[in-house]
């Protein structure tokens, strides 16, 4: 069987690990037709438009896509396109699999953990009153009135909505997840201690969603507590769910305890379409220079496999990666011990290597 995925090679770097990515991707020797769109710099520099109506269909019609990363001009320009498509394909749950691989510099060697985060309401729900604008002070006196809360007259404000379908959703997720994958624990994670009304309704969802799925161990914690068990106990925790603030940090925390952005992936994933991508940025400094880490997009290239039911090549791509991080010799600069070792590889040459290694299998 043919499978239809389409590529966003992205920018800055994204171009030069996309097209690693597609390759090591088509040595498993699934058959992938790539449906090739450009969204960001590409996009704008043909069409003048950073998301043009055809990438979102092309999403839609095949279901899976996996990208490069995508530039967002700080302050001005085109809003983010990543943003934009996980808007407009509902992609609610953001995945994002954490594991100590040996070969690669970290703390911890035993790290072993899924980060799944809400991705559509909480405080990025984009709802937000600039101080000294005629809003806010309207806002302000509406919540004197109902609520006897003083807000000083100087402040901006941001709101966090967090409901009980958006809750269900992402912890249903995420119990699925932990079933197909065959992990053993969801902990459901939050500040319902203070938040009362918008954690604690969270943590009431989770606890009646783990109720229907007594397979599953379930626990609950409190985020700042979270941040200190990680750093102190990764080994214990298996997959968390968070709201998208919480989720938002405590991913990156993860993502740092097993040795950061060269080789973690992720997948943003809705009812209808699933889309991967690495997690790092664009990198505009290293584009074009064939240095940086292709891996990260690789692993994501992983999940998408896994995510088409390809799960055999899904593991074979995984374990050449995984050897290859081992060995330590086709690997770019970050993976090396000193970032200067002159022995560093290119990102085509660590695809060479992944390739030849495929072929071989
Ligand atoms: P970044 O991840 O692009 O780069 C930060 C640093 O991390 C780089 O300078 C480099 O030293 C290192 N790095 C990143 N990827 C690497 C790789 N594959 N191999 C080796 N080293 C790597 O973060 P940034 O500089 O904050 O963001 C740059 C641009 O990317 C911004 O416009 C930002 O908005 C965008 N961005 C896009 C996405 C996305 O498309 N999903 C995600 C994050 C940031």
């Amino acid at each position: 069987m043919t499978h239809r995925v389409t590529l966003i090679p992205g920018d800055g770097i994204g171009p030069e690990i996309s097209q690693a990515t597609q390759r090591v991707v088509d040595a498993t020797g699934v058959a992938i037709e790539w449906d090739v769109v450009d969204a960001g710099e590409a996009a704008i520099a043909r069409t003048g438009n950073p998301l043009p109506p055809e990438v979102v269909e092309s999403i839609r019609r095949n279901r899976v896509a996996i990208k490069g990363p995508i530039t967002t001009p700080v302050g001005k320009g085109f809003r983010s396109v990543n943003v934009s498509l996980r808007k407009q394909l509902d992609l609610y749950a953001n995945v994002r699999p954490c594991r100590s691989r040996k070969g690669v510099r970290s703390r911890y060697d035993n790290v072993d953990l899924v980060v799944v985060r809400e991705n559509t309401e909480d405080l990025y729900a984009g709802i937000e009153f600039a101080e000294g604008t005629p809003e806010v002070a309207e806002l302000i006196q509406w919540i004197a009135q109902k609520n006897g809360a003083t807000i000083r007259p100087d402040s901006a404000i941001s709101i966090k909505p967090i409901s009980i379908s958006g809750s269900r959703r992402i912890v249903e997720f995420a119990f699925k997840y932990a079933e197909e994958n065959g992990r053993k624990k969801v902990t459901a994670v939050h500040k319902a201690n203070i938040m009362k009304a918008t954690d604690g309704l969270y943590l009431r969802v989770a606890e009646a969603v783990a109720a229907e799925h007594p397979d599953v161990q379930f626990e609950n914690i409190i985020v700042d507590n979270m941040c200190m068990q990680l750093v102190q106990k990764p080994d214990l925790y298996d997959v968390l769910v968070l709201p998208n603030l919480y989720g938002d940090i405590v991913s990156d925390l993860c993502a740092g305890l097993v040795g950061g952005l060269g080789v973690a992936p992720g997948a943003n994933i809705g009812e209808e379409v699933a889309l991967f991508e690495p997690i790092h940025g664009s990198a505009p400094k290293y584009a074009g220079q064939n240095k940086v880490n292709p891996m990260a997009m690789m692993y994501s290239g992983v999940m998408m496999l896994n995510w088409i039911g390809e799960r055999e090549a899904a593991d074979r791509l995984e374990n050449a990666l995984d050897e290859t991080i081992a060995a330590g010799v086709d690997v770019t600069y970050d993976l090396k011990q000193r970032r200067d070792d002159p022995t560093a590889k290119g990102t085509s040459q660590v695809a060479d290597a992944l390739v030849a290694k495929l072929s071989k299998r």
